[in-house]
């Protein structure tokens, strides 16, 4: 029923847009169909994802003759599931950590103001309540107040934090921070980073060098990159997708803020065209606000 909640606008406002699309239509003609893709477009979809839609519905209404309007809901639920179903990455599971992989390092990327900082909190909240020992690393060493935020939701947790000053070295945080949860026995290190995207190779450097340094105390690490896209931001969100995964290698996705917005449809777009399974969504700014990613459910939902 969160997830309810946190679709309503993004609902209210592609059920509006469709009603009006087929008033006074009982059939789905080329023109409900112009009209649908117009309304995909502006729910954030994208275009290549919505013409796939499209493309799966024609075909339908080529092969069934005849498709009423008032069958439209089902019929779109049935051709996203089915095209989400077929991007097959990494579905629907939360992250779990090996039990060979101790600690199990989450790195998190993403630009300023997405919910980076919300999510770890509430990451850190739901690995704490499944009994794992947590710690944070405070890497984006950029703005003071991002270091501030990360400690209030340690404070918040309960979890310890590692940081410095703000300007300090990035690397040199994130390598405490893996010292210090290697020491203290931690399942789960989870390192902010800051999210300069004006300069990409600046980024790409930093990042890289972050990898590198952490590496010298967990070979592996990071297991996990974890990229924050605000969902509000709809085709930002997509534009962000791109530049960071060519800066690095990105792991799992979170789309944050769908509450609120009324561009949720920006979700089935990301799921179709990266081949990065969006792992949580934000549905809010509490604690327990961030769920678990399933994409039936999401469109199930949507459509129902
Ligand atoms: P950061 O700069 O990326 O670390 O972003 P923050 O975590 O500080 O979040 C920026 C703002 O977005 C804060 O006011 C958060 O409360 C808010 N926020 C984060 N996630 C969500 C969400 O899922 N829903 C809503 N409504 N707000 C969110």
């Amino acid at each position: 029923e969160t997830l309810d909640k946190g679709l309503e606008k993004s609902k209210s406002s592609f059920f509006n847009k469709l009603s009006k699309a087929v008033a006074g239509k009982t059939k789905v003609d080329d023109d409900v169909l112009d009209n649908l893709e117009e309304i995909l477009v502006s729910s954030d979809v994208g275009v290549e994802t919505t013409l796939k839609i499209i493309d799966r519905i024609e075909a339908r209404v080529a092969k069934d003759k005849y498709l009423g309007t008032d069958e439209l809901n089902v019929i779109l639920r049935e051709e996203i599931a089915g095209l989400l179903a077929e991007t097959n990455v990494g579905n629907e599971t939360e992250f779990t950590v090996p039990s060979d992989k101790k600690p199990y390092v989450i790195m998190v990327v993403g630009v300023n103001g997405v919910g980076k900082t919300t999510t770890i909190g509430k990451l850190a909240s739901q690995f704490t309540k499944s009994g794992k020992k947590v710690v944070l690393g405070a890497a984006d060493t950029f703005r003071a107040a991002a270091i501030d935020q990360l400690q209030v939701w340690a404070d918040r947790v309960g979890v310890p934090i590692v940081r410095q000053e703000m300007g300090s070295d990035p690397a040199s945080v994130a390598f405490d921070t893996l010292k210090s949860g290697v020491t203290q026995n931690a399942d789960v290190i989870i390192i902010d980073t800051a999210g300069r995207l004006h300069n990409k190779v600046n980024l790409m450097n930093e990042l890289t060098k972050i990898k590198r340094v952490m590496q010298k105390v967990v070979e592996d690490a990071p297991h996990e990159v974890l990229l924050v896209l605000d969902g509000s931001t709809g085709q930002n969100a997509f534009e962000q997708a791109k530049q960071f995964t060519k800066a690095t290698e990105v792991t799992s996705l979170a789309v944050t803020k769908l509450d609120g917005t009324a561009k949720g449809g920006v979700v089935i777009g990301i799921s179709d065209q990266f081949q990065i399974p969006v792992k949580y969504i934000g549905v809010g700014e509490g604690i327990d606000d961030l769920q678990v990613f399933n994409k039936i459910e999401f469109v199930d939902s949507f459509f129902n």
